[in-house]
């Protein structure tokens, strides 16, 4: 099997990526390298999680000249060597602390810069010399126009994500920074996806660029890694499937996406009342605050991830089980970065998407532009057995560890008034007539209090479930819908 050293990096690249136990390269790696460690501009394109970062992390650190260098002269205050943007400071952060870890042995300096921190800190780091400057348009212009951050040395740009810039608008800002780059650099553009805008971008200001694809890497291929699965499943019922899929076998990190803002925070509060360690991650949360939780994502002090698209671009926590998409996300291209959070590196993760009936449509469009097999979700239930079946949940577990707390003042029946009134008023009607008849007898407080103190204890649950009047009638109507789970390894 082909090594990093057989192709050519540094031993002191090698050596810190061996303590981490990375040896060989992926597929995108391996394509590109040898290439890209000459100098050529190039183009690469793989799937989000294929290992872009060190596709282009190592030629930048490698042809950046070492202090251990003989040939090494102390830069001029603020004047990098290397520059590589990305579209959020959380991706931003991630790229980074790959950088620094190839870096490491190399003696380079590494500095983060992204919007919504203190410039100080970022000023002064840039004063005291850096090799290697990572950070978002918007900051990385600022701290240009405020004459601290000077360009003109840079012989190696690195546009990362680039279709991610595309859609958050930070096109414009990320031509001015090339311009402000020496024509001579190398330019390294790394996408999931290639919209003609990015086609664009490349051919003004990339030479001869070599386009370098891992797999098909279209916007109709989703990660291979992860089993979808697809379900028409009431908005009441959606936190009790959660809080029952957070008790499944194997199960890891949860990410859910969340349409609003206000459906994350409503979403993380409803898991958090319910006992697991939940929390949101959108766009009002103060940056310390999101990077906060980022951490307890990954330190396993939080379970479960509720998060607004924007919040989660580019996240990359591994061990990340399953992604649930708590609404039927808007199109295709946001389904297949969603689940994309999700059997990284290798590892199979679980897709879940939850369709409203008034989002049918919607789904259907996505399933169609995908050519993927659930073009008729099943009707769901959190009892339904084809969903504990494909989640691997014990039966008779619920959706809760810890008891409701007795007078909870939070009217089930007003929050799902609040839902209807954003559908449409054909929908509306029938949504009322099924979720009386399916489950909102089941949630009135005081039955869930009972049971959910029994919630981990598998058997006893189910027995109790069994002998309540209307879990079977709920599972009867599940099961009359035609219990096949539409499931596919994609
Ligand atoms: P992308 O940018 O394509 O979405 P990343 O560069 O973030 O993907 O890589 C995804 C994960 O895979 C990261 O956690 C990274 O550390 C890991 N990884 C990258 N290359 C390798 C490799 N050759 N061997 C093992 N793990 C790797
Ligand atoms: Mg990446």
């Amino acid at each position: 099997m082909t090594t990093f050293k057989d192709l050519g990096v540094h031993p002191e690249i090698c050596a810190p990526l061996e303590r981490k136990g990375i040896t060989t390269p992926f597929a995108i790696q391996e394509m590109t390298l040898s290439v890209a460690l000459q100098g050529t501009d190039l183009i690469g394109q793989a799937r989000t999680g294929s290992g872009k970062t060190l596709a282009f992390g190592i030629p930048v650190v490698q042809r950046s000249v070492s202090p251990k260098d003989p040939d090494y002269i102390d830069l001029p205050q603020g004047k990098p060597q290397a520059l590589i943007v990305a579209p959020t400071r959380e991706l931003a952060m991630q790229v980074s602390a790959e950088i620094s870890l190839i870096s490491e042995d190399r003696g380079l300096r590494v500095l983060t810069v992204y919007g919504g921190a203190g410039y100080d800190p970022q000023i002064d780091a840039l004063e005291k010399g850096v090799d290697i400057v990572v950070g978002t348009p918007g900051r990385l212009i600022d701290l240009a126009n405020r004459k601290v951050l000077d360009l003109s040395h840079v012989h190696a740009l690195v546009l990362d994500e680039a279709d991610e810039m595309l859609d958050l608008g930070f096109l414009p800002d990320v031509e001015k920074l090339v311009t402000l780059t020496p024509e001579t650099r190398q330019t390294l553009l790394f996408s999931a996806t290639m919209p003609g805008a990015i086609v664009a971008l490349a051919r003004s200001y990339m030479r001869h660029p070599m386009n370098i694809r891992a797999e098909s890497a279209s916007e109709r291929e989703t990660v291979p890694a992860t089993a979808q699965f697809v379900y028409q499943a009431h908005d009441l019922d959606k936190p009790e499937m959660i809080g029952r899929l957070l008790q499944c076998e194997d199960h890891d990190k949860v990410v859910v996406f969340a349409r609003t803002k206000r459906q994350a925070q409503r979403v993380a509060d409803d898991l958090a009342e319910r006992g697991f360690l939940a929390s949101p991650l959108h766009g009002d949360m103060q940056q310390a605050a999101r990077e906060r939780v980022m951490q307890k994502f990954r330190d396993g002090k939080v379970d479960v991830l509720v998060a607004t698209d924007v919040a989660a671009r580019g996240i990359d926590v591994t061990g990340v089980s399953h992604v649930v998409n708590y609404t039927t996300p808007d199109d295709e291209k946001t389904y297949v970065h969603r689940i994309g959070r999700t059997g990284r590196a290798g590892a199979t993760g679980v897709a879940v998407t939850f369709v409203d009936w008034a989002d049918l449509h919607k789904w259907k469009m996505i399933n169609k532009a995908l050519d993927l097999p659930f073009d008729e979700p099943a009707e769901t239930y959190s009892s339904s057995e084809h969903f504990l079946h494909d989640m691997g949940i014990p039966k008779g577990t619920k959706g809760r560890i810890k008891a409701a707390a007795p007078a909870k003042p939070k009217d089930k029946d007003s929050g799902k008034d609040g839902e209807k009134r954003e559908r449409a008023p054909r929908n509306r009607d029938r949504q009322r007539t099924r979720s009386r008849g399916g489950q909102v007898v089941d949630k009135s407080a005081a039955p869930a209090a009972a049971e959910s103190a029994e919630s981990t204890k598998p058997a006893d649950g189910e027995a109790k479930a069994e002998g309540s009047a209307p879990r079977r009638r709920r599972r009867r109507r599940s099961s009359g819908s035609g219990g096949s789970a539409p499931k596919a390894d994609a």
